[in-house]
């Protein structure tokens, strides 16, 4: 069985963990040492019962505490080697994993299938966690969609999507125009209708979980990103969950 939480999601930091049997991974930690271990206490969990941090890239709201945790509590960090650079220069190389953008991975009970994302990053990619049954798909910052995203995100039973902003609300904003422009660009972050035109590119006949992440708090609500989701997958707004910056969202069984 495949259970994932969210210890939080959203630009102060991010934290996603997937469970099969007695496997646990982090997915990005965005959090301090003692928040990070707050949070996971409130899903049940200890750092010690983490088997591995996955990280999809160098930005602060999600590697900006993987350093400092993983050598806490002694926990492998897999990354791609351009988010590698990031880490500090005396991360211990015994903690290091190196990811292959196109190549799945296992760790213990978990296959881990990363895949590239078109974000300003060094070399950003998101994940598919699957433990042989069922397949949880995570796409959160990303600028936009292509047919090899579609591909990987394409027959899963539970997905987590950017649903980063309201466009209308960007624009109306307060944000500078460059930031505007950033945000809403090729390498920035997924609006709200391009996450639903991707969920409606998707092949859901297994779907069961569609949850909205990364939401921002000045551009976007969530009620806006539901709809924008359940209008894509063809379903009931209900159906919808949203993973909030504070709580993230509760365990689900995929
Ligand atoms: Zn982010
Ligand atoms: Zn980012």
């Amino acid at each position: 069985m495949l259970r994932f939480t969210s210890l939080g999601s959203g630009s102060s930091g991010n934290g996603l963990v997937v469970e099969s049997g007695t496997t646990r991974v982090l997915m990005d930690c965005g959090f301090t040492l003692a928040d990070t271990k707050a949070r996971l206490e409130r899903v049940g969990l200890a750092p010690s019962q983490l088997a591995g941090i996955v990280v999809t890239h160098e930005h602060d709201d999600h590697m900006g505490g993987v350093a400092r945790f993983a050598l806490r509590h002694a926990i492998p960090v897999y990354l791609t080697r351009g988010s590698a650079q990031w880490l500090p220069p005396d991360f211990p190389a015994v903690l290091m994993r190196y990811v292959d953008s196109h190549t799945a991975f296992s760790i213990d009970a978990l296959s881990v299938e990363p895949f590239p994302v078109p974000h300003d990053a060094r070399e950003p990619v998101q994940y598919v966690f699957s433990d042989g049954a069922s397949r949880l798909g995570v796409v959160t910052d990303l600028g936009s969609v292509t047919q090899h995203i579609v591909e990987k995100l394409s027959g899963c039973e539970a997905l987590v999507i950017e649903c980063n902003h309201d466009l209308d609300m960007l624009m109306e904003g307060p944000y500078p125009v460059s930031l505007k422009h950033r945000v809403s660009g090729r390498f920035g972050h997924l609006s709200n209708s391009d996450a639903g035109r991707l969920v409606s590119a998707l092949e859901r006949s297994r779907l069961r979980h569609l949850i909205a992440a990364h939401l921002s708090q000045q551009n976007n609500r969530p009620e806006l990103a539901v709809r924008a989701l359940s209008a894509g997958a063809g379903c009931e707004p209900a159906w919808i969950g949203v993973a909030t910056q504070d709580d993230g969202f509760a365990w689900r069984e995929a």
